[in-house]
């Protein structure tokens, strides 16, 4: 018996009561002992101004943008009540995982794809779309990758009925047509990007006519929509700190639901795309370290075709392909970086959030990079022992827990691994379909491509 015995009082999954719904976000900035970098405005380079963001983003988001001293934000009444349809998330214990690996680790999982959209996106779209309707405005347009964040935004505008306009990423757009038809069943109109209703998409498709689009790319388009149209403001499913801050919420139900059965982690481990699930799920953990209290090893992964930390630059960059939005002090791969088709849609971005790319430089958070191939064989490991069927970019977290729980089975350490399960891939069976098939292709990014892709940096002193 490696670690049932001590565990017998542990359930399969903890699940909070809706009174331990955390009442506040928790914003790590407040515990870092640096500020971040501001933000830059293109044109002027200067840092920009929360009066200069509300010009994009809805007021109160903005300001939660700039927001670097209260440590607890208030989560709205309102917005706590739509979490409750969904949440608090459950922790599961993978004991079947554990099992299977004979490892003496014990490994736990953050689910958080038990609503339609599928995953943890909508814990931030039911905040931006809640602060749009309180400014009174008609509608936001956004951009998705692989549709989560799409789906989720349809789903919280239906909510408060308000508008909203999505740019999906083209491939994505092709590969996932039942993702388009829930967000537009959820009221959403759904446009492939890079498109011809843009300066900036029309310019795109001049440049590069077969491109499979971007991330950064549809960003562009919808930032210029939003600002070209009345009463529209553009909201963000990733890479913002506000986002990073209303996915504080995994991360505080995680910290509860532990501290309950007396379970001490030693390694926390989310996919990077954006940022905002790892920077969610570790952002209590980052505070006790950033505070002094205790340490933990948190890591980040990425997939080796989109790799931001692990092979990018830590400098000012454009956010978007178009160089319309402001400048964030990052890990990039520069804007330019076109990623290839890898079927990790929400993982395809060139940069990493602000807060989580000072924790990786100053060394609170690890990284690492993982190929397409290790992450599917991981997720079909996992959906056939453990049942759920995980998100490709989920399973880039999976694949590092494995990896964790087999050195500590070689080591035989009995360390306890907690991984973000950041939504299900029932939308991505075509891509099943391939690694099922064998023809998943993996595709390696030489240095050079990423050499001459950071050329694209821009020349500000850093
Ligand atoms: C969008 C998405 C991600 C990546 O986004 P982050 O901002 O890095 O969290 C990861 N998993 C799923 C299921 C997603 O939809």
């Amino acid at each position: 018996m490696k670690n049932n015995t001590e565990n017998r009082e542990i359930p399969y999954k903890i699940i909070l009561a809706e009174k331990e719904l955390p009442r506040n976000w928790y914003n790590m900035r407040a515990d870092m002992p640096g500020k971040i970098a501001p933000l830059l405005d293109p044109v002027t380079m200067e840092p920009v101004t929360a009066r200069a963001l509300e010009k994009v983003f809805c007021r109160e988001t903005a300001a939660q943008e700039m927001d670097e001293t209260n440590r607890l934000i208030p989560i709205p009444e309102d917005v706590r009540n739509f979490y409750r349809m969904y949440r608090p998330a459950p922790l599961i214990h993978a004991e079947f995982l554990e099992k299977m690996l004979d490892t003496p680790a014990k490994i736990f999982y953050k689910f958080e794809g038990n609503n339609t959209s599928g995953s943890h996106k909508l814990n931030s779209a039911i905040a931006q779309a809640y602060y749009a309707k309180q400014q009174g405005l008609k509608g936001v347009t956004t951009e998705t990758g692989a549709g989560q964040w799409g789906t989720a935004l349809s789903m919280a505008c239906a909510f408060y009925g308000l508008e909203c306009r999505v740019f999906m990423v083209k491939c994505s757009y092709e590969q996932k047509p039942f993702r388009r038809e829930v967000m537009r069943t959820y009221g959403a109109s759904v446009i492939p990007s890079p498109s011809r209703t843009t300066e900036v998409g029309k310019k795109i498709l001049k440049e590069y006519p077969e491109t499979p689009g971007s991330l950064g790319c549809a960003v562009s388009e919808a930032v210029e929509t939003a600002l070209n149209t009345e009463g529209y403001r553009y909201v963000l499913g990733s890479v913002l700190n506000q986002v990073v801050l209303h996915q504080s919420v995994i991360g505080l139900e995680t910290k509860t639901a532990l501290e309950k059965y007396g379970i001490k982690p030693d390694v926390i481990i989310g996919c990077a795309g954006g940022g905002s699930n790892l920077g969610g799920l570790i952002a209590p953990f980052a505070g006790e370290m950033l505070r002094g209290e205790r340490s933990y090893r948190l890591i980040a992964v990425e997939p080796e075709a989109c790799p931001s930390l692990t092979r990018g630059k830590f400098v000012y960059d454009y956010c978007d392909t178009g160089k319309i939005c402001p400048l964030a002090k990052m890990y990039s791969l520069g804007s330019g970086f076109m990623p290839s088709a890898i079927h990790s849609g929400g993982l395809r971005y060139h940069g990493m959030n602000s807060i989580i790319s000072q924790l990786y430089h100053d060394k609170v958070i690890e990284a690492t990079a993982v190929p397409q191939s290790d992450v599917f064989k991981a997720a079909v490991e996992f959906a056939r022992v453990e049942g759920i069927l995980p998100a490709p970019e989920s399973s880039h977290a999976i694949c590092t827990a494995i990896n964790e729980a087999l050195r500590c089975k070689r080591e035989n350490r009995a360390e306890t691994i907690v991984f973000g399960l950041t939504g299900t891939g029932y939308f991505d069976m075509p891509a099943y379909g391939k690694f099922n098939d064998g023809t998943l292709s993996e595709s390696s990014l030489s240095g050079e491509e990423i050499e001459k892709s950071l050329r694209t940096l821009p020349d500000i002193a850093q």
